[in-house]
């Protein structure tokens, strides 16, 4: 689809500005980690990453992938989300915190396309005096193959 196209595109060079302009290398094993990150809207871990960027330099080693996950990280520049049963999945499509779908069977991870966060927080602060930094807000079921499937 041309517009995600653009999108991608448009994150990528964010990404890409970013670690230039915090002095990071950018090897081209990075740089080729970034443009998966900015493509991936599946939130991928990183051995589903390493696996992607083998592909591309079967030399790479898994620290390559950690090291540039830790350094996105640092500059809020990639959502990390843990699981006490599953890897730790990733989203440098929208790098602030945003619900997300998941599947229990297949473990696919997804936007859903609703637009009810803001309004929660805004009405979380009122009512607690809290200054939300941040939150997580996950639904658990299963996506529509894994239903069919059953
Ligand atoms: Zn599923
Ligand atoms: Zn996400």
């Amino acid at each position: 689809m041309p517009t995600g196209t653009v999108r991608s595109e448009e994150r990528f060079e964010e990404l890409v500005a970013r670690l230039k302009d915090g002095g990071y290398r950018l090897t081209p094993q990075r740089v080729a980690l970034l443009r998966i990150l900015a493509t991936e809207d599946g939130h991928p871990s990183a051995s589903q990453l390493y696996d992607q960027l083998k592909v591309l330099f079967p030399t790479t080693s898994p620290a390559t992938v950690y090291k540039t996950l830790n350094l996105l990280k640092d500059v809020d520049e990639v959502l990390e989300l843990g699981f006490s049963d599953d890897d730790n999945r990733y989203d440098g499509t929208k790098p602030y915190p945003h619900p997300h779908l998941v599947c229990i069977r297949c473990r696919k991870i997804v936007d859903p396309d609703v637009d009810m966060a803001d309004t929660l927080v805004r009405q979380v602060a009122e009512q607690s005096g809290y200054d939300i930094v941040s939150h997580r807000l996950d639904f658990f079921g299963l996506c529509p193959e894994c239903r069919n499937r059953a």
